[in-house]
């Protein structure tokens, strides 16, 4: 599964959604979802600062470090997490003994909390299904109602991904 298509925003006004009663998902720690597939990790500004400060690092540090920025033809580019040449995210490690996993876990982006309850992943119930086929977490387990996932969503929103105009866009507003 790729890590992400990129948030698309929420649409203004929507009419009762296909998850009015609730979707199910658990997490099964398989990172598939971290792994594998060339994919985005998008941050906010938030991000960036909890990030910087879990790892004790400056923003200029860290943005090289960690950072790339994913130009777009459509907008401006967007600052994502770099991922290892074997797409695996820059912040997943394999121990010598025991499962691999995120070493960041508890400073992990807005983007990896809010799985799978994106906004394009929400737009539609064959999105939710397409979706579902990657990853084992999602229709098992916790149920999220309608309120549980329109609150992810509006976080999401309320947290925008960080963006620099190119000069492509500079002069278009
Ligand atoms: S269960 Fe789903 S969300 Fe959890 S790690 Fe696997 S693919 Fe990712």
């Amino acid at each position: 599964m790729e890590k992400s298509k990129g948030a698309s925003g929420l649409s203004g006004s929507r009419q009762k959604p296909f998850y009015a009663s609730g979707l199910r998902f658990s997490c099964t720690r398989c990172s598939a979802c971290c792994r594998y597939e060339s994919g985005y990790v998008f941050l906010s500004r938030k991000d960036l600062g909890v990030l910087v400060k879990a790892l004790n690092m400056g923003y200029t540090e860290f943005m090289e470090t960690y950072c790339r920025w994913v130009p777009s033809l459509a907008g401006p580019e967007r600052l994502s997490l770099r991922e290892k040449s074997n797409f695996d995210c820059i912040f997943w490690v394999q121990p010598q003994e025991g499962p691999g996993g995120c070493s960041v876990y508890n400073a992990r982006p807005l983007q990896c909390r809010a799985f799978p309850f994106w906004p394009h992943v929400l737009g539609s119930q064959g999105s939710w299904k397409d979706t579902a086929a990657d990853c084992p977490g999602m229709e098992h387990g916790r149920l999220y109602t309608a309120e549980d996932i329109e609150a992810w969503l509006e976080r999401q929103e309320a947290e925008p991904i960080i963006i620099r105009k190119t000069e492509r866009f500079k002069g278009g507003g």
